[in-house]
C-alpha cells in the first residue's frame, strides 16, 4: 500500500472537470456527475434563478429518469447547449466537500472504476433526498395539575424547556416507562407534535469518567491525542495483543476530536459491529454511535447520512462503506482490526477500505490510526520504512497473562477417518471440564463434512455450477455449495453408480466435531456456533450470553466466535485443524492463518485464569505453529513477519511490488477463453512488468460462469493503471463476457 504514496498520485488526483471554485452564474451550463457507471460528468443547463456550485446535490434528467447527481465543476462544453437538458432542482443540503470529490475521483482512477460508480457509494441513502420522515414528539402544555405522581413530575421536568421530545427519549431522561408519557397525554398535560427524527449521535460526551490508563496506554493515547490536535495527516499503527486495551486508547483520541467539535469515523469489519462494542461506546460517551452497514433500514440510512453531511452526527461506526459518507468535518479515522480481509470489497467497485482510508486521511489532512493485534505485512512494512508511527501496547491490560500455546503432532495420533480430536486434546478437555471451566473447539468450516463420496464408485459430489465440493449439512439435511448456495437432498442411491447406502462423509466440519465432543463428553453441555446456526444477530447475542453465563461447557465454533468476544471462564482452546488454509499456496495464506489462529488463541484465559491453546497440526514445525507457540506477542510474531517479508521480497511480491488481477468471466466457455487468450497475447511487455496467465481460476466455474485469470506483477515505479487501461482497452470484449480488474488483489480464487 506504500505505493499509494507516490506523490504524483496523491497530489494530482484527477478530479474530472472540477475547478474547485465553482461558479454560481445562472443560465449557463455545469458538469453534473450521476451515480451510474459513467466515466465523466455530463453538462447540464442551470435554469435561470438557480444558483449552484461544485459539490451541490441536484436532481437531473437522465434518459427517462430523474436522478440525484452532484455538480462536479465547470461544463466541459463538448455538447452544444441547444442539446443540453436542464437541472431540475438543487437540494437544500450541505454540498459535498472538495476533499470528498477529490477522493472519489482519485479512487475511481486508482481502482479503475467508472467515476459515477464510485460516486454511487457516496449517495447510498436515497431517502436522504426525500422529505425527512416525521416522528411523534411530546411537549408540555400550559395546563397545570397539582395531583402528579413522582414519575409524572419527572416527565414534566424533563420537558421544562418547552422542546418536543420522543416518548423513548423522555422515558430515558425521566427514568420512567413510555406509558407514563401517554398517561399525561390523556390528561392534557402534554401534547403530541410532529418532529423530525434527530440525527444519531449528536452529543457524545468526551468528558465523562473513564478508566485510569496504564502507563503504556497513556503514552500511546497521548501520541494519538497530539495527532488529533495537530490537524494534519499522520498514520499510526496501534499494536497490541487482544485485551491490551487498544480500544480504550483510541477512545481517548476520539474524545480529543470530539472536544474540538470534529467528527470521527471508526471502521470495523462487519462481523465485529457487535452490541458489545456499541455498549462500550455508550458507556464511555453517554450515547450510542451512529451505525453504518449494509443492513440498515431506509430511515436509519437517510437519517445518518443527513446527520453526517450536516455535521450533527459526530461519531460513525461502520463497515467499509462508511468511508464514503459525506462528512462535513472529519477529524479522525480509526481502522480497527486493520489486517482483516473483510476490508477488501470484491464486487462492484473493487477497493481496499483500509488503504483508501489512508488516502482519504491524507487528502483531508487528518490523522488515521490502524489498530491490530496482528498487523498486516503491508502495514508493518510501512512501519519499518518509517511511513507509519508504531505505538505498541506490550501486555494485556491488568496483567492478564497470554495463554500458553502448544502444537499437537497429528502425524503421531492414530485417529480413524471418522474422528478428529486427539488424545492429548481430549485429556486437556477433561481436566478443564473437571475444573468447571469452558472449552472452545475451533474449526473454520461449517457443516458436517466438506466432501461426500461414494464408497462404491468413488464419485465425489460437486456443485453443478462451481468448482467446489458440496458440503454436507446434517442440520439442514442437505448437500450445500458454500459459493453459490446450491443445495440438494443427499441422494439415497449414488447418482453415479446407483448403489444404495454407499455415500460417506470425508473430513470434519463443526457439526461433526459437535457429534464427536458429545460422544466423548456425554454429560457436557455442548453448543455449536456457526453463521448458519445463529443466523439472526439476536440469536447470536442470546447464544453468546448463554456462554458468558456459564451455561455451556464446550463451544464448537467457526470464525464467528473468533472475534472480540470475552468469556472469562474459557480457559482451553483446541484448534481442530490448524493447517486449514495453508494449502493452496495463496500469497497471504500464512499471514491469514496466523492472524486467525492468534485471534482464536486470544479467546483463552482473558480473565485471571490462565489459558491454554492446543493446535492440532500435521506440520507442527511450520513457522506459523512455531510463531504461535512462542508465547505472547512480541518475539514470535515479529520473527514470523520478518521471515514472511523476506520471502515476499525475494519473490518480488507485495508490498515489494504491485499486483493486479484480471478476471475474465462468462457463461460461454469458448467466448470467455477467447478474451482471456487475447489478453494474454497482447500483454504489455516492459521492464519490471510480468504477466502470468491466462489460466483457469482456482474456482474455474463459479455460479455457472467460467473464469480465467491473469496476474500482472509490476515494479513499484510503474504506472500500473495506465498500462492496464491501455492494454485491456485494446481487446474486444463481447457483451456476454466480463473483464474485472482487481488492483492490489487480496484473494486469488
Ligand atoms: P483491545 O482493544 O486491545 O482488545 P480492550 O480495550 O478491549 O483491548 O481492553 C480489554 C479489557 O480491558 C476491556 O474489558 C477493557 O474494558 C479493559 N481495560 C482496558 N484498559 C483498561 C483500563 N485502563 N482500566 C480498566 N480497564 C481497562
Ligand atoms: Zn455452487
Amino acid at each position: 500500500m506504500s505505493d499509494l504514496f507516490s506523490d504524483e498520485q496523491i497530489t494530482n488526483p484527477v478530479s474530472g472537470a472540477d475547478s474547485g471554485q465553482g461558479g454560481s452564474v445562472s443560465g449557463h451550463a455545469m458538469a453534473v456527475l450521476v451515480p451510474y457507471p459513467v466515466d465523466k460528468a455530463y453538462d447540464y443547463l442551470i435554469p435561470e434563478g438557480l444558483s449552484v456550485e461544485a459539490g451541490d446535490y441536484v436532481l437531473v434528467p437522465l434518459g427517462r429518469r430523474e436522478v440525484v447527481g452532484v455538480v462536479w465543476g465547470e461544463a466541459a462544453g463538448d455538447v452544444s447547449s441547444a442539446k443540453l437538458k436542464s437541472v431540475i432542482m438543487a437540494y437544500d443540503l450541505p454540498s459535498m466537500g472538495k476533499v470528498q470529490r477529490d477522493f472519489i475521483a482519485w479512487l475511481a482512477k486508482y481502482c479503475m472504476s467508472p467515476l459515477g460508480f464510485v460516486l454511487k457509494m457516496s449517495l447510498s441513502a436515497p431517502g436522504a433526498f426525500e422529505a425527512p420522515a416525521l416522528a411523534k414528539g411530546y411537549k408540555k402544555t400550559d395546563i397545570k395539575s397539582s395531583k402528579l405522581t413522582a414519575q409524572q413530575g419527572r416527565v414534566l421536568e424533563a420537558l421544562q424547556d418547552g422542546l418536543p421530545r420522543r416518548a423513548s427519549e423522555i422515558a430515558e431522561i425521566a427514568d420512567v416507562s413510555a406509558g407514563v408519557v401517554k398517561g399525561l397525554l390523556s390528561k392534557g398535560l402534554v401534547e403530541q407534535v410532529d418532529i423530525y427524527n434527530p440525527a444519531p449521535c449528536r452529543k457524545p460526551d468526551p468528558y465523562r469518567e473513564r478508566a485510569q490508563l496504564s502507563e503504556s496506554q497513556q503514552m500511546a493515547a497521548d501520541r494519538l491525542c497530539e495527532m488529533v490536535e495537530h490537524k494534519a495527516y499522520h498514520c499510526a499503527l496501534l499494536d497490541g495483543v487482544t485485551g491490551a486495551g487498544k480500544t480504550e486508547v483510541y477512545f481517548e483520541a476520539l474524545a480529543t476530536a470530539l472536544k474540538k467539535g470534529r467528527q470521527v469515523l471508526i471502521l470495523l469489519p462487519e462481523i465485529a459491529l457487535s452490541n458489545a462494542f456499541l455498549e462500550r461506546f455508550q458507556a464511555r460517551f453517554g450515547c450510542a454511535p451512529a451505525l453504518w452497514h449494509s443492513n440498515l433500514s431506509k430511515g436509519a440510512r437517510s437519517n445518518t447520512w443527513r446527520g453526517v453531511a450536516k455535521g450533527d452526527t459526530k461519531v460513525v461506526i461502520g463497515a467499509r462503506s462508511a468511508l464514503f459518507l459525506p462528512f462535513s468535518d472529519l477529524g479522525l479515522i480509526v481502522i480497527d482490526e486493520e489486517h482483516e480481509q473483510a476490508y477488501k470489497q470484491e464486487d462492484g467497485v473493487i477497493y481496499h477500505a483500509r488503504d483508501m482510508a489512508v488516502v482519504r486521511a491524507h487528502m483531508g489532512q487528518i490523522p488515521i490510526t490502524l489498530v491490530s493485534a496482528t498487523p498486516s505485512l503491508e502495514t508493518m512494512n510501512n512501519v519499518w520504512e518509517g511511513k507509519y508511527e508504531h505505538l505498541s501496547l506490550l501486555d494485556r491490560y491488568g496483567g492478564a497473562r497470554m495463554p500458553e500455546v502448544s502444537a499437537i503432532d497429528m502425524r503421531r495420533e492414530k485417529l480413524d477417518a471418522r474422528h478428529f480430536l486427539s488424545l492429548a486434546l481430549r485429556d486437556e478437555m477433561e481436566k478443564t471440564l473437571e475444573r468447571g471451566e469452558q472449552v472452545l473447539l475451533f474449526l473454520n468450516r461449517r457443516g458436517y463434512a466438506p466432501l461426500t463420496l461414494c464408497r462404491h464408485c468413488g464419485h465425489k459430489y460437486e456443485c453443478p455450477r462451481c468448482t467446489a465440493w458440496l458440503v454436507e449439512h446434517k442440520r439442514g439435511g442437505a448437500l450445500q455449495c458454500h459459493h453459490c448456495g446450491f443445495s440438494m437432498r443427499p441422494p439415497e442411491k449414488c447418482m453415479e453408480c446407483g448403489e444404495v447406502d454407499t455415500l460417506v462423509a470425508c473430513g470434519p466440519g463443526v457439526e461433526r466435531v459437535f457429534e464427536e465432543a458429545k460422544e466423548y463428553f456425554p454429560e457436557a453441555r455442548v453448543m455449536l456456533l456457526a453463521s448458519d446456526t445463529a443466523e439472526h444477530p439476536d440469536e447470536l447475542k442470546k447464544m453468546l450470553k448463554t456462554i458468558r453465563e456459564g451455561e455451556v461447557d464446550i463451544i464448537i465454533g467457526t470464525q464467528i466466535i473468533a472475534k472480540g468476544h470475552h468469556f472469562p471462564n474459557l480457559t482451553l482452546v483446541g484448534v481442530v485443524d490448524a493447517d486449514l488454509g495453508l494449502q493452496g499456496g495463496e500469497l497471504r495464506a500464512s499471514e491469514r492463518v496466523y492472524q486467525l489462529l492468534h485471534q482464536v488463541a486470544g479467546r483463552a484465559g482473558r480473565a485471571e485464569k490462565k489459558g491454554r491453546v492446543l493446535l492440532q497440526s500435521f506440520m507442527p514445525d511450520h513457522r506459523i505453529m512455531q510463531a504461535l507457540c512462542e508465547s505472547g506477542h512480541g518475539a514470535g510474531r515479529d520473527a514470523f513477519l520478518e521471515v514472511e517479508a523476506s520471502e515476499r521480497e525475494m519473490a518480488h511480491m507485495p508490498p515489494f511490488s504491485r499486483l493486479a488481477g484480471i478476471i475474465v468471466s462468462g457463461r460461454d466457455n469458448g467466448q470467455t477463453l477467447e478474451v482471456a487468450k487475447a489478453l494474454g497475447k497482447t500483454a504489455p511487455q516492459a521492464e519490471g512488468l510480468h504477466t502470468l496467465g491466462p489460466a483457469p481460476a482456482p474456482y474455474a466455474r463459479l455460479r455457472g460462469k467460467f473464469r480465467y485469470r491473469l496476474l500482472v506483477q509490476a515494479d513499484k515505479g510503474i504506472n500500473l493503471q495506465k498500462t492496464l487501461a491501455h492494454w485491456v482497452g485494446g481487446v474486444k470484449v463481447p457483451s456476454t463476457v466480463r473483464v474485472y480488474i482487481d488492483i492490489d488483489p487480496q484473494s486469488f480464487f
